[in-house]
């Protein structure tokens, strides 16, 4: 058994662990996991007080897979609910699609008896007000929200980070692999954007086969790179953990023009190995694991890889 989780998803990992020390499915154990950092009003970029897009809406993307059937679910740019993730997992289990954007996500979570919930919080939107007062020119600000959003700014630094996301990675101990991921993205994002959270193959990818990957920070170049996939190819070709997240980093250093940054590449195989790389990062990366034996999740560092 292992589990493996970014830094910014430390407050679900205990219960997690304690999930796949009992024999629970470790789907279920990473999503449990993942709906208390959801609803942790102190992380502001995963759920509930997150920093909303530009127009001060908070939309949140979360997704889901099971390595034993290859079955995904994933929500895009979701209103209103407290658990994206939960919601995630029940487009795998509810319906034959595999992603739900926008109003029809808020529908489908609608008709399931999703817990709703007012995600942006008065901290968030004093955060989010900050922000357009410091990028908005007078004559932006008058006609705000009625202008060329292109127009605006939108890249600045916010008090704590302007993005991170949380995603769980797990081995069972009947060898099911399985990954989930939830965010709300870039604050200060253009209405509408999804990152790499919930798109199957950028920002996860889970076969219980060979393992599992999943990566945070710039969603725009995972995307492109179609990284955690790329990571289970590569532990398919017979690359070690270590050697499939270096070949996927390679991979995101090829890319061209574009926003190229930082990208944390979290890995696991079968087998229980694990590999977390920070891509050019420019602070020390932490990342949780657990593995039967520990008393309780344990942070450590990531190597950074600089190419
Ligand atoms: N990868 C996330 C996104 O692009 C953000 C993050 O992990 O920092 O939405």
């Amino acid at each position: 058994m292992l589990l493996i989780a970014n830094y910014e998803g430390r407050s679900g990992t205990q219960l997690a662990a304690e999930f796949l020390a009992k024999k629970t499915n470790g789907l279920r154990a990473i999503i449990e996991g993942i709906k208390l950092v959801e609803a942790n009003l102190d992380i502001h970029t995963v759920g509930m007080s997150s920093w909303p897009n530009i127009l001060g809406e908070l939309q949140l993307d979360a997704s889901v897979m099971d390595g034993n059937t290859r079955r995904t679910g994933a929500v895009g740019a979701l209103r209103g609910f407290k658990h994206p993730v939960e919601v995630a997992y029940r487009v795998l289990s509810d319906i034959h699609h595999e992603i739900l954007v926008g109003e029809g996500a808020e529908r489908f979570a609608h008709e399931i008896g999703a817990l709703r919930a007012k995600n942006e919080t008065e901290l968030s939107l004093k955060m989010w007000q900050k922000h357009l007062a410091e990028v908005l020119t007078p004559d932006q600000a008058s006609k705000f929200p009625n202008l060329r959003l292109l127009d605006v700014k939108s890249e600045a630094i916010d008090p704590e980070k302007m993005f991170d996301t949380t995603v769980y990675l797990s081995l069972d101990h009947e060898q099911r692999i399985s990954s989930a991921t939830s965010t709300s993205g870039w604050g200060w994002k253009y209405p509408g954007r999804l990152g790499d959270s919930p798109i199957i193959g950028a920002g996860s990818y889970a076969d219980s086969r060979y393992g599992a990957c999943a990566c945070t920070h710039t969603g725009e170049m995972t995307i492109r790179a179609g990284t955690a996939r790329s990571v289970v190819l590569y532990l398919k070709m017979g690359l070690s953990v270590e050697d499939a997240v270096y070949e996927a980093a390679r991979d995101l250093t090829a890319l061209e023009t574009g926003y190229l940054a930082e990208v944390t590449i979290h890995a696991i195989d079968k087998a229980g190995n694990y590999k977390v790389v920070g891509l050019n990062s420019s602070e020390e990366i932490k990342y949780v694991v657990w593995q039967p034996g520990m008393q309780s999740p344990e942070i450590h560092s990531a190597e950074i890889l600089r190419l």
